[in-house]
């Protein structure tokens, strides 16, 4: 179905380089990761990669649109492959767990930004910070609303 990465970064008018795809790969292999995890990743095989080399290969990456980021945490981007769908990361403030739905959840919210100013709404660039089930289950009374 989708075009093979390499295909896309050649027609991206990028050559296919052994880092270049080991960041990819690593983006894949754990599904939402920053560029240090990345790093850690990509270090199992290519030990000489350092971090800077790492984001110049994210920016290529996303570039050509094989991956994407968004503003998980305060720190760095978190970076996922496009071959996932769409969605929106849901972050949990009090155990940190990433969770993610489909963008159509929030197409009423897009369609109602854009029609009120014109605005078309990246909504899979933001997060959404709450709390999850297991741990509003778990909140001791008196405790709900704190943040
Ligand atoms: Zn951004
Ligand atoms: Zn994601
Ligand atoms: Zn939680």
């Amino acid at each position: 179905m989708t075009e093979a990465p390499d295909a896309t970064l050649r027609a991206g008018g990028y050559r296919i380089t052994a880092q270049r795809q080991l960041v990819l790969q690593a983006v894949v292999d754990l599904r939402h990761a920053t560029p240090e995890q990345i790093l850690s990743h990509v270090h199992r095989q290519a030990p000489g990669v350092n971090l800077s080399t790492v984001y110049r290969v994210l920016t290529v990456l996303e570039d050509v649109g094989l991956v994407r980021h968004a503003h998980i945490s305060t720190g760095s981007p978190t970076y996922h492959a496009t071959e996932e769908a769409p969605h929106i990361h849901l972050v949990c403030r009090d155990c940190a767990r990433v969770q993610s739905v489909p963008t159509s959840i929030a197409a009423a919210l897009v369609t109602e930004i854009d029609e009120g100013t014109g605005f078309l709404a990246d909504i899979g660039h933001a997060a959404i910070h709450g709390r999850c089930r297991e741990c509003r289950s778990t909140t001791k009374p008196g405790a709900e609303g704190s943040d």
